[in-house]
């Protein structure tokens, strides 16, 4: 991809919003989000140029603007500027493109600093069954085109079994309307038989998510949570689920050198995690929660996400490790991060 793409890439996943035209009709369903950069946001996917990306859109204002010409085709200007010359809707699934990832519960009894997801209004909490969710991922398998399932879940009650019965039950539920539909889960296991028990109920790729570089920002940032075990239960991961379909998320941008962010990718890398990582994204539900937990670190850069990007890229190659063989989740989508050996 070329060099001018990929910083463009940065500076839409990092910035505001769209501005539409007055009077355009959006062709896709918005999507309202309960997990993710844009929790309790609504938005709608892009895509140019074999990039993704995933903004709110917005008739009034917009850091972006999106324009249509007399042929229908779209394109973006940034403050003014011309900034992408095509641009696509890329319709929606469930909350991503080519993906039916749906939150089993956003509630959570851990407060991470940087997650919105426990700190939406109870209004967004949907309260899908099992059998909800397989009929959603059924009906919009034999409408659209759809790769994968993807769940996710917050912690009600600090009650890891619970959580991680309700996700064996819903990959069943799935499995039994698609049997052959990859499923990717991003559950906050905590033992070994978890582990293997989402694997024997049909999960193909999992995420555990680390969440920060070190040790110490992950005590202030995730104070409920147990580092050494997440890295435990990494390594059940990769014994049950095999190298290349494992992968564990970094936040950046808090206050962390690149230095720690590359030991961190290497330590995931040892174990065959495949790292992701994700920039830290400032919004209304976290700032207070961040500026407790460690002030206010300078927003990361578009200039920064690209060095990061780069970093990540040369780590995997390192280690022989590419982010092509997960087809679920974050890294298939890819709408939010710079995705290495997808966008660089
Ligand atoms: S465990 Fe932490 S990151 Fe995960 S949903 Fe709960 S608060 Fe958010
Ligand atoms: S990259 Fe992940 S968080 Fe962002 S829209 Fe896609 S699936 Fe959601």
């Amino acid at each position: 991809m070329e060099e001018d793409l990929i910083f463009k890439k940065a500076t839409l996943a990092l910035g505001g919003g769209i501005k539409l035209p007055e009077g355009f009709e959006i062709p896709v369903r918005v999507s309202h989000s309960t997990s993710g950069p844009g929790a309790g946001g609504d938005s709608v996917a892009f895509s140019f140029h074999g990039m993704r990306v995933k903004k709110s859109v917005s008739y009034d204002r917009g850091e972006f603007e999106l324009h249509e010409r007399d042929d229908g085709s779209l394109y973006l200007t940034h403050q003014g500027e011309p900034f992408i010359d095509e641009i696509r809707f890329d319709p929606v699934v469930y909350h991503c493109p080519e993906q039916a990832f749906f939150t089993l519960d956003p509630r959570c009894s851990f407060g991470c600093a940087f997650c919105a997801s426990p700190r939406l209004p109870a209004a967004d909490y949907k309260g899908l069954t099992d059998e909800d969710i397989a009929k959603k991922c059924l009906d919009a398998y034999n409408e659209m085109h759809v790769v994968a399932v993807s769940l996710t879940s917050g912690v009600m009650d600090n009650d890891v079994d619970r959580t991680a019965d309700r996700f064996i039950s819903c990959i069943k539920a799935v499995k039994k309307v698609l049997p052959d539909i990859r499923i990717g889960i991003e559950p906050y296991a905590g033992s070994e038989s978890q582990i293997k028990a989402f694997k024997d109920a049909g999960a193909d790729e999992i995420k555990l998510n680390i969440q920060a570089a070190t040790p110490e920002i992950f005590a202030k940032v995730c104070p409920d949570l147990d580092r050494e075990n997440i890295l435990r239960c990494l390594g059940h991961a990769v014994r049950y689920f095999g190298k290349g379909h494992v992968t564990s998320n970094i936040i950046y941008g808090m206050g962390e050198t690149h230095e720690d962010l590359e030991k961190c990718m290497c330590q995931l890398c040892e174990i065959g995690v495949i790292p992701t990582v994700r920039s830290l994204r400032h919004n209304k539900y976290n700032g207070e929660s961040l500026k407790k937990a460690i002030g206010e670190p300078a927003p990361v850069t578009p200039e920064e996400m690209v060095e990061v990007a780069r970093i990540h890229k040369d780590v995997l190659s390192r280690y022989g490790m590419d982010t092509r063989t997960c087809k679920t989740m974050c890294l298939e989508c890819g709408c939010c991060d710079l995705v290495p050996f997808r966008d660089l």
